[in-house]
């Protein structure tokens, strides 16, 4: 069975509490309410979080608003900029272990893993800063004599951006150093599970040296705070990251003053696997893909799409290999798979085995909550014998829920693969160079994998097809996806009068 690693007491049971950041001043909020998140590991409540309504969505728009318009951030040089983001990254960096703990203990993720994700996050916080620099638009002195046309990127404006729980500080990371580099003020709401550390980021900002009302952080519900971030007028921009559904909503109310958007949803991303494949390597990748994050990541492998000659033997090994998994205590620096993010979730989990196995699907591993007396975790589970078609094979479950399905011909599993409502990413195993390019161009997925899994790095742009989202982020375009561009169509000389010929009337 899954090799449990139980969770001790918490090294630190006090509580912490944190404002929101408006204007460049930490408030209460209107109506001092307080949200209190309780670790998904040790079922305690660690973090108080107060929490606001829309009439403080308001006010920090307006901050935002008025910082954009005063020009300090959007005018100031782009060097000046880069440097105050350079500054946010080492002072990031310095304080990664406290992030980390917020991380781990608000959201139930492995400690180990959170470090490499701050540490991941700095790096794009200076690969922000780098683009920064280079962000330039464009001149064509090829139109004709007397005119010279020059292509301006300027900042698009006030930029809110909504963040899920599953990465917290990894997400808001992929978003707002790039708005900031391209001069934009933001408004900013993380998950109301898992605030912690976007509110300390709020605090080493402050310490760089943005200045007041660029960057403002507000904690609260998404129907209560995100919704107006999303409708307001004084809103440009809209970046989101979370489930499809409420992207579906955010794009609606942007809709009405058509606001740019930006959106990164879920995924039900299929490793497609074929006989002549290193199969050791896949395995290992099968596992990592499954049970990383507890499975709760948009870009988890969570369908297999296997070889018929070899789906009941690689099966088998993945089965094997899984039981070798180490689940439980968050803090606990050997533990690869951690809490689940809350009681109501581990039930929908649940909920999609109980029913896949209703309908005829094998529980090949695990299927249950693991009880440990405090906290909600699952175990990591494998179904086969499904159908392309059942619910636990489409849907996003967004647990350690792996679904096995077959293939027998190319075509076969490229249909297989593309037939779902997702297109985030995708994964093909060969050694033949054919299946892989085939494969790598018909897959509609943003990111397609070739014998590797969730490999990342801040120059590769990410983002999905269909209904996994709208546009790209990281990569060398991402300043540019906080820009508008503006014509400047300039004469050069004496200019002719078009109706008119000069001096006629
Ligand atoms: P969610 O959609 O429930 O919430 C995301 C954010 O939106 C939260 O801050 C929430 O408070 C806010 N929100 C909720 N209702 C809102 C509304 N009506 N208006 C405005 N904001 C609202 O998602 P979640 O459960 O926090 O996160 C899990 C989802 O995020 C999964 O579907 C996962 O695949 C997706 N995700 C996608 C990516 C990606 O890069 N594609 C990365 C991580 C997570």
């Amino acid at each position: 069975m899954t090799v449990l690693v139980r969770p001790s007491p918490l090294p630190d049971p006090k509580v912490r509490s944190f404002d929101m950041l408006i204007g460049g001043k930490w408030t209460a909020g209107q109506e001092g309410r307080v949200i209190e998140r309780t670790a998904p590991s040790h079922g305690m409540v660690v973090s108080r979080y107060r929490a606001g309504t829309a009439a403080d969505a308001e006010r920090a728009i307006s901050a935002a608003r008025e910082a954009f318009d005063n020009g300090q951030w959007p005018r100031m040089t782009a060097a000046e900029r880069s440097r105050i983001l350079l500054k946010a990254a080492d002072l990031i960096s310095a304080r990664a272990d406290e992030l980390a703990y917020l991380d781990a203990i608000e959201a139930g993720k492995p400690i180990t893993q959170v470090k490499g994700e701050i540490a991941g996050a700095v790096d794009i916080w200076r690969y922000a800063a780098a683009l920064a620099r280079d962000l330039h638009g464009e001149s064509y002195n090829t139109l004709g004599d007397g005119t010279l046309g020059v292509v301006l990127r300027e900042a698009i404006g006030v930029v809110s951006i909504i963040t899920p729980w599953n990465f917290p500080f990894l997400i808001v990371s992929q978003k707002l150093p790039f708005a900031l580099a391209a001069g934009c003020t933001t408004v900013v709401k993380p998950s109301e599970l898992t605030s912690g550390s976007t509110l300390v980021l709020g605090d080493i900002l402050i310490e760089a040296g943005v200045p007041a009302g660029v960057v403002n952080i507000l904690v609260g519900t998404g129907p209560e705070v995100g919704a107006p971030m999303t409708s307001h007028p004084d809103v440009d921009m809209v970046s989101f990251t979370g489930s499809t559904g409420v992207g579906r909503l955010t794009m609606a109310n942007a809709a009405q003053t058509l606001k740019k958007v930006s959106l990164e949803l879920g995924g039900k991303n299929p490793q497609i696997v074929f006989p002549d494949a290193d199969l050791d390597a896949f395995v290992d990748a099968a596992v990592f893909g499954a049970y990383f994050n507890a499975g709760e990541c948009c870009n988890a492998g969570s369908r297999l799409i296997l070889h018929k000659s070899i789906a009941s033997d690689l099966v088998a090994r993945i089965a094997e290999l899984s039981k070798q998994v180490k689940v439980g205590d968050p803090l606990d620096p050997t533990t690869q798979v951690g809490a689940i993010i809350t009681p109501q979730h581990l039930e929908k989990v649940t909920g999609y085995v109980a029913d896949a196995a209703k309908s005829g699907a094998t529980i090949t591993l695990g299927g249950q909550p693991l009880d440990f007396g405090i906290g909600q975790y699952m175990a990591p589970t494998i179904l086969s014998d499904l159908s392309p078609e059942m619910p636990v094979a489409r849907d996003e479950v967004f647990g350690p829920v792996l679904s096995v399905l077959t293939f027998e011909t190319i075509e076969e599993a490229v249909r297989i693969a593309n037939a779902v409502d997702y297109g985030l990413s995708a994964a093909v195993w060969s050694r033949d160079f054919d299946t892989c390019i085939t494969i790598g161009r018909r897959a509609r997925a943003g990111t397609v994998w070739v014998n590797t899994f969730m490999d990342g790095a801040s120059e590769l742009p990410f983002g999905g097809y269909n209904q996994s989202g709208l546009g790209r982020e990281l990569g060398r375009h991402a300043v540019e996806d906080y820009t508008e561009t503006k014509t400047l169509n300039m004469h050069i000389g004496d200019r002719t009068a078009w109706w008119m010929p000069r001096g006629q009337s």
